[in-house]
């Protein structure tokens, strides 16, 4: 890939990513740090070609079988969330999806651990991460709702498709202290907050109204 094709040009430039970031301040994201990381990740890379002139809207897009690449507002608003309180060294995203995501969580987290039920879409994202140079990225094929358990635990878990309940698995690979972001429901979908304070004590905080693709199980070659 060229630096042309890094940097991005007319509606795929800076400058676009610009007036993105100042709706995102306007719709009420606050945290520097996650503001200077979506004006300096290149989301058209993430998104087909057919499609990258759209990539700077706050919209989700469709990346093929069904999915979509999360709407920039939810993905500020999901990040800072899960970095509002102490120190994340390590987070779990379950979702892999377009990469976008977890390639922001890379620009402001040690050490990213992510999954994909969809072997393609994973494959996809893992050329995207190799291009951008992010080496901070560990990526799994599987079934997300089980977590990563061998790796756990995790300062923070991030969920990027929504189940009809908080998966338990989820919670008991949280560590003590740490956040877990995650939309939640049917038709009508809540995104959560939840901090685990004990082994058996959970604080949750409801965020917003939101719609994702469903969590499902099994995989897909
Ligand atoms: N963060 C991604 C969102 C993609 S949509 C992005 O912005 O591009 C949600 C993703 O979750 C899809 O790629 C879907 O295949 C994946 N998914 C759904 N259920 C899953 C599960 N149980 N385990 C792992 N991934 C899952």
């Amino acid at each position: 890939m060229s630096s042309v094709q890094l940097q991005g040009i007319g509606m795929t430039s800076r400058r676009t990513r610009e007036r993105l970031v100042t709706r995102l301040r306007e719709q009420g994201i606050k945290s520097l740090p996650v503001l200077d990381v979506i004006l300096g990740t290149p989301r058209h890379l993430f998104i087909d070609e057919a499609l990258a002139h759209r990539a700077y809207e706050d919209t989700a897009l469709p990346i093929g079988f069904n999915q979509t690449i999360s709407q920039p507002y939810i993905v500020a608003r999901m990040t800072e969330l899960l970095l509002s309180e102490g120190v994340v060294k390590s987070v779990l995203e379950v979702g892999t999806g377009s990469g976008y995501q977890t390639a922001v969580l890379a620009q402001l987290i040690d050490k990213v651990y992510s999954v994909e039920r969809i072997k393609p879409l994973q494959l996809k994202a893992k050329e995207r991460f190799r291009v951008m140079g992010l080496r901070n990225i560990y990526l799994q094929h599987s079934d997300g709702g089980m977590g990563w358990p061998s790796m756990a635990p995790f300062d923070a878990i991030i969920v990027t498709a929504a189940p009809e309940s908080i998966p338990e698995e989820l919670l008991e690979q949280l560590a003590i202290g740490g956040r877990l972001v995650i939309p939640v429901g049917q038709n009508q979908q809540e995104l959560k907050l939840v901090v685990k304070k004990s082994d058996k004590e959970f604080e949750t905080r409801i965020i917003e109204r939101v719609k994702f693709v469903p969590l499902l199980s099994g995989t897909v070659r």
